[in-house]
């Protein structure tokens, strides 16, 4: 009596991959199999992918397409300035930690301002930092937006009347939201950071 022989499953062929008309071009449908997508990939998908990415740049010139996406993506992944300027600066960094946990909304501190898209001045300017602060906003890349985080870096705080200190960072560099408090605390800076939020929304809008 012979042992009982395994089964092998027919070899499948991969499917010839669509060809548009002319021959030039392949017609992706949502039914393209990832064999075919391979199959695609060397001569046919990258002159198809071209044809796409033209497609989408002819859309962004007019504005229908990309400017919206774009919009959506930026604001909700701010990249604010690593930095701090007085005691601010303190809830600014307690806004990061475990308990606030500020990433949760997509913002993540950089320490290079030309990878940043967001200032938030957390505490007292002085007119000997006014400059540094001026050259570290030029730096970054539009779009980029500000924050006055405080009293201090909204008016002067305390410090107003003192010859030492700049009355308000708007001063400087133009201001988008205003976070009032002495110091605020981390969740008065993750609303001010929802405010700009909507901001770039309507903006965009
Ligand atoms: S607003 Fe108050 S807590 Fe903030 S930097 Fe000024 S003095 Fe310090």
């Amino acid at each position: 009596m012979s042992a009982a022989q395994p089964t092998v499953p027919p070899a499948t062929k991969p499917m010839a991959p669509a060809v548009g008309p002319g021959g030039q071009l392949p017609v992706l449908s949502p039914d393209v199999s990832f064999i075919e997508i391979e199959a695609l990939r060397s001569q046919q998908f990258l002159p198809a992918a071209k044809e796409a990415l033209s497609a989408l740049v002819k859309e962004q010139a007019e504005g229908t397409l990309i400017r919206p996406l774009f919009n959506w993506a930026g604001r909700n992944s701010l990249f604010p300035l690593h930095w701090g300027l007085a005691c601010c600066a303190i809830e600014f960094a307690a806004a990061f930690g475990a308990r606030w946990d500020a990433e949760r909304f997509g913002v993540v501190p950089r320490s290079s301002p030309r990878q940043c898209d967001l200032m938030i001045v957390n505490g007292t300017v002085t007119w000997k930092v006014a400059h540094k602060l001026v050259t570290l906003y030029e730096q970054m890349p539009e779009p980029k937006w500000v924050i006055a985080m405080g009293n201090c870096a909204t008016g002067g705080g305390p410090f107003r009347t003192a010859y030492s200190v700049v009355p308000g960072v708007d001063k400087l560099v133009p201001v988008d939201v205003y976070i009032a408090g002495c110091p605020p605390r981390p969740e008065a800076m993750l609303d001010g950071i929802l405010r700009l939020e909507e901001l770039i929304r309507e903006r965009g809008a």
